[in-house]
């Protein structure tokens, strides 16, 4: 077996991964139509609700990453030639446009700078505009560190017969995410950010609006793997085989669920507020701003931008090669001109803040 060293997970995830999550995924393989493998999941789809904050019965946990999610909503949902209108200010708003145009969708941009979030009366206007099938949106941009507010969006896409759907892959988990009361139809996660759980697995969750949707497709759904009509039928009481669940991956999301539960959603969220306003404090002592917009910024993601005159990549390798801590490069308009300093999940504590602060310091020679 190759050396793997201990790193600290520092950046755009994956995020550092618990003990008893690791430990969970080295249980015994069972078979997936196993009574205790189906109780598993089952606790997995009410733990799933619980941190969705939905009563949506279609909650379960998709094969794959959060990108796997992404395809699941857009391939089960739009039809070919659908008018999707998609919200672009960073790389996740561009991958969820790109994806619904390879699911034959008639792709609606709207697009805001990197870094910035949304006006929701923007985009309100552009559903009323457009009268779009689906209207979607990033809730935690990790390209840029944005925090988009989307309690109105809803209600405005329910008024105008659209479906709402939010990527919730570095929210969920970190900050506050609620799938009822803001009138979300369809949304995915992934295990990896604010999760604490090795990537591999993509919750997901759908209103009985999309599941109606879903029902009256006039074409299959392109995609075998990701048809939620088939996947509905393994993870409800049929038990119908499909594919075969990644077993043991599915323990160590039930672990992680577990944690996040027994710290309670509230206290998370404060956790996770309260350490991103400390680093903020240290990073400002440093002469370091921010590169998303003033008032929303991600808990969870702190996108900061490089100073003047110093080799943005040089100063992560040293973190990696001196200190073992891992923070994430810019992408696309961001690249070489930002840091992305992940505060997710179990990564997101005192110890990890004052430790990448100390280690910037001595770094930049302050
Ligand atoms: C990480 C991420 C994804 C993609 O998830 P993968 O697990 O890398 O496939 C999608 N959207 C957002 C906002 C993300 O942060």
């Amino acid at each position: 077996m190759i050396n793997i060293p201990q790193r600290i997970l520092l950046g755009p995830g994956p995020s550092d991964t618990p003990a008893r999550v690791l430990e969970a995924l080295g249980r015994p393989t069972i078979g997936h139509l196993d009574p205790v493998f189906l109780q598993l999941m089952d606790e997995i789809r009410a733990k799933l609700k619980e941190v969705f904050r939905t009563s949506n019965e279609m909650t379960m946990a998709m094969s794959g990453t959060g990108s796997a999610g992404m395809e699941t909503v857009f391939a089960n949902l739009v039809e070919p030639g659908d008018e999707v209108l998609v919200g672009v200010n960073g790389v996740f708003g561009g991958r969820m446009a790109d994806v619904a145009g390879r699911c034959g969708a008639v792709v609606e941009k709207l697009e805001a700078p990197w870094g910035t979030v949304f006006d929701q009366g923007e985009v309100i206007k552009a559903i009323e505009r457009v009268k779009p099938k689906i209207v979607a949106i990033v809730h935690a941009e990790t390209s840029t560190g944005a925090h988009q507010p989307v309690d109105r969006i809803g209600e405005a896409a329910r008024a105008n017969a659209a479906l709402f759907l939010l990527d919730c892959v570095t929210s969920l988990g970190g900050a506050p995410v609620e799938i009822d009361k803001w009138g979300v139809d369809a949304a995915y996660s992934g295990t990896q950010k604010c999760l604490s759980c090795p990537p591999g697995l993509s919750p997901v969750t759908f209103s009985a609006r999309a599941m109606e949707r879903l029902a009256a497709r006039k074409q299959k759904v392109q995609s075998w793997y990701l048809d939620l009509s088939m996947i509905k039928n393994y993870w409800g009481q049929e038990r119908a085989y499909h594919h075969t669940a990644p077993i043991n991956m599915l323990y160590g999301l039930h672990e992680a669920l577990t944690i996040v539960l027994e710290e309670g959603l509230e206290n998370r969220f404060n956790r996770h507020r309260a350490m991103a306003a400390m680093l903020k404090e240290g990073l400002a002592k440093l002469g370091i701003s921010y590169a998303s917009q003033e008032g929303h910024s991600l808990p969870m993601l702190n996108a900061v931008t490089v100073p003047d005159g110093v080799d943005e990549a040089g100063v992560r390798r040293r973190l990696l090669d001196d200190y073992g801590i891992e923070i994430g490069a810019g992408l696309g308009v961001f690249k070489g001109k930002v840091w992305r300093i992940g505060l997710m999940g179990y990564s997101s504590s005192r110890r990890n803040v004052a430790l990448v602060l100390a280690a910037l310091r001595e770094i930049l020679g302050k």
